[in-house]
């Protein structure tokens, strides 16, 4: 199942081959700058752990460096809350932005100050206006795909006029929407964003840094190339729906050299395909609604495809980076399946995480001809591919749990496991031979009787002459932990819950979250928080982070042992 080898995914990132050629022609003297951009609107998902892998693995790659900036220019929507939950993230996935001692750390926030002043510089030069018409009307003079624009009235300002206008903008002295800036480039371009775009905004908000000091705040895409351009980063990486945004881009930073303030080469904005993963949300927008409107617990809830949540669901680092790798980075948009995610954690976890037994539906299994108080040694290996860590200890006991469907009175065709008068072994016990079972007033089964074969314990001497067809999992019910277990599954139970602009709550799967009350073997009972565990047959499980605790384990299952999807 495991897909591409290293030299496909070199293949198929066409940024390293700029960057290589970039090398090459000595364009950057060998300098990898690379940032990530994110806005602290919301918390980070799994679509941004590919641009995280994208910006920060490429300028490790490069021995380059890539710097954490938050895009902080909507004070409405942003929060310190969120600036903590990023920087957790970056860091849980594994990178830093510090470099020689020097934390790349910035705000576009601290370039208020500047940016103001290259606006005023566009201002003198004439290449920006205040622009006083009603936010309809702009809308309505832009024109469209088949239709220029028209020009605003206030166009032909001149840059005194302007310039005083835009200062009394900053001083306080207007209201939200009764002037913005604009670019003067062409009302006429065949690109709607360069139709004398807005740079400038007043908006009379609380800003989570900078507080009350500005009621005007520069446009996202103002501030991103300057930003860029500030902090020398080389190559620009972002998203295809910016493509056409790359000749903005350029113009702002071409105005601002000619006027001295950058010196060339400029950053060079590439575009790059969305994460778009099946059976998941990653807009940031709709998670939030989640969240809010309480479809799912918390930002954290294993099932949201958020850092957090895939940490708490049982991902590691690892496991993400791996699938990044697979997915690749490429200028195609398209879906990727669900199932790649998961596959990749399996891959992850199956050479590490240890081997335990969990009852998930217990059912009770009397040993009758075993002593009340007996207490026979039993051990299995933590990990079947190595020896070389040791055995599990646990105890055969003559009360013990096994799984409800590993019984029945009245077995289908084919069935190998406990029923009347059959055989099977207990794994890493012994072979025992069902002799009935206890059922209560309404003839539900409550408990199974048997008994076991003293001589046919695993791993003795003659124990494999016995052959029996079932192999069952058991704890002991004296010693046993008991564990609240929460099964997760998709979020959502069609591929794209949210294409063509459908609602997606109607897609929510009311089965993603169940929760059992389960028994697990003594050594998974005493895992530390966030440690992760195979339970044989069904799949690798993580105690939780936050509820899960030494001999009061609760487990989430972070994936199946086998994609069962839609089989
Ligand atoms: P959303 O639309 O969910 O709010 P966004 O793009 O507005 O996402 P930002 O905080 O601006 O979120 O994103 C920071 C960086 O992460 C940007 O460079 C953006 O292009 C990138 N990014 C966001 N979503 C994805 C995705 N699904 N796949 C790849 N990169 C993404
Ligand atoms: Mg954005």
């Amino acid at each position: 199942m495991s897909t591409p080898t290293n030299d496909a995914v070199v293949a198929s990132n066409f940024i390293r081959n700029i960057i290589d050629e970039d090398a090459r022609t000595g364009k950057w003297q060998g300098r990898v700058e690379t940032r990530f951009p994110p806005e602290p609107n919301g918390y980070l998902h799994v679509g941004h752990a590919k641009s995280i892998h994208v910006n920060f693995g490429l300028a490790r790659d490069y021995g380059g460096v890539c710097h954490l900036r938050f895009d902080d220019t909507n004070p409405e929507k942003e929060s310190t809350e969120y600036v903590d939950s990023i920087i957790d993230a970056v860091q849980w996935l594994g990178f830093s932005w510090e470099k020689d001692g020097n934390a790349h750390l910035y705000y576009a926030s601290d370039y208020f100050e500047k940016l103001y002043g290259f606006a005023c510089l566009l201002i003198e030069r004439g290449h920006a206006y205040v622009d006083s018409q009603s936010a309809d009307e702009m809308r309505a003079a832009r024109g469209s795909l088949t239709e220029p624009g028209k020009p605003s009235p206030f166009r032909d300002r001149t840059p005194a006029e302007n310039l005083d206008l835009f200062a009394r903008m900053r001083a306080g002295e207007f209201a939200d929407g009764e002037h913005v800036l604009r670019a003067k480039i062409d009302m006429a371009s065949p690109n709607i964003n360069m139709r004398d775009p807005v740079i400038y905004r007043i908006r009379h908000a609380h800003h989570h840094r900078t507080g009350d000091a500005w009621c005007v705040y520069p446009m996202y895409d103002f501030t991103h190339c300057v930003s860029d351009a500030l902090e020398n980063i080389t190559h620009s990486l972002c998203t295809l729906e910016f493509e056409d945004h790359r000749p903005l881009y350029d113009w702002f930073l071409d105005r601002l050299a000619e006027a001295g303030q950058f010196a060339r080469p400029l950053p060079q904005q590439i575009e790059f395909a969305r994460l778009k993963l099946t059976y998941a949300i990653t807009s940031k927008r709709k998670l939030i609604q989640l969240v809010q409107e309480g479809h799912v617990d918390a930002w954290d809830d294993p099932r949201l495809p958020t850092i957090i949540g895939l940490r708490r669901r049982g991902y590691t680092p690892s496991a993400i980076q791996l699938f990044c790798d697979r997915i690749g980075v490429s200028k195609a948009d398209s879906w990727i399946d669900m199932s790649t995610l998961e596959q990749a954690l399996r891959d992850d976890l199956d050479p590490v995480a240890p081997r335990a037994i969990a009852v998930l539906d217990p059912l009770k299994l009397i040993v009758e001809n075993f002593p009340e108080d007996g207490r026979e040694p039993c051990s299995a290996p933590v990990h079947p591919h190595h020896p070389e860590r040791g055995q599990r200890d646990f105890v055969f006991t003559r009360e013990l749990w096994i799984e409800r469907d590993d019984f029945t009175e009245t077995p289908p065709k084919g069935y190998f496991r406990l029923f009347p008068g059959n055989k099977v072994r207990l794994r890493y016990g012994f072979v025992i031979e069902c002799i009935g079972a206890d059922k209560d007033a309404d003839g539900n089964v409550v408990a199974v009787r048997c008994r076991y074969f003293p001589d046919s314990k695993s791993g003795t001497e003659g124990a494999n002459t016995y052959k029996v067809k079932g192999n069952i999992h058991w704890v002991s019910a004296t010693d046993a932990v008991a564990a609240e277990v929460r099964l997760y599954d998709r979020l959502f139970a069609e591929p794209q819950p949210d294409a063509g602009g459908r609602d997606f709550l109607q897609a929510l799967n009311p089965n993603a979250k169940r929760t059992v009350r389960a028994f697990v073997e003594p050594s998974a009972g005493a895992l530390a928080a966030e440690a992760r565990v195979q339970f044989e047959r069904h799949g690798y499980f993580v105690a939780d982070r936050r509820d899960s605790a030494p001999g009061r384990p609760v487990f989430n299952r972070a994936v199946s042992l086998k994609d069962s999807w839609g089989k």
